[in-house]
């Protein structure tokens, strides 16, 4: 599977998205404003794993999402070891990601 499948697949099964001609329209989940993504290319959105992949986190589609490449970037920073952040600020905050994306949960 492409990114651009991964993040279709993720589009379909968040509540905030709807395809519009070409493209997948919602919001993004990290910082809730407007995202689009062309949805053969991918090109406008980053594939996020609200869990990191070297966390153990995996490539199930509650562990994906639709996000801005500044958002996905700036989370990034929260859990980088050199940083100030704490590791139970990150752990927090990717817990709040993981209940939004259930929240919006849309079942197939
Ligand atoms: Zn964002």
């Amino acid at each position: 599977m492409t990114i651009a499948d991964k993040l279709s697949r993720a589009a379909e099964t968040d509540a905030t998205f709807q395809r519009v001609g070409p493209d997948w329209i919602g919001k993004c989940l990290i910082c809730n404003g407007p995202i689009a993504f062309d949805v053969k290319t991918g090109e406008g959105a980053t594939l996020e794993h609200i869990r990191a992949r070297s966390r153990g986190g995996t490539d199930d589609l509650d562990n994906l999402a639709v996000v801005h490449g500044r958002c996905n970037w700036e989370k990034g920073r929260r859990w980088d070891p050199k940083k100030r952040r704490s590791t139970a600020d990150y752990d927090e905050f990717v817990a709040r990601l993981l209940q939004k994306r259930a929240d919006r949960w849309r079942g197939m």
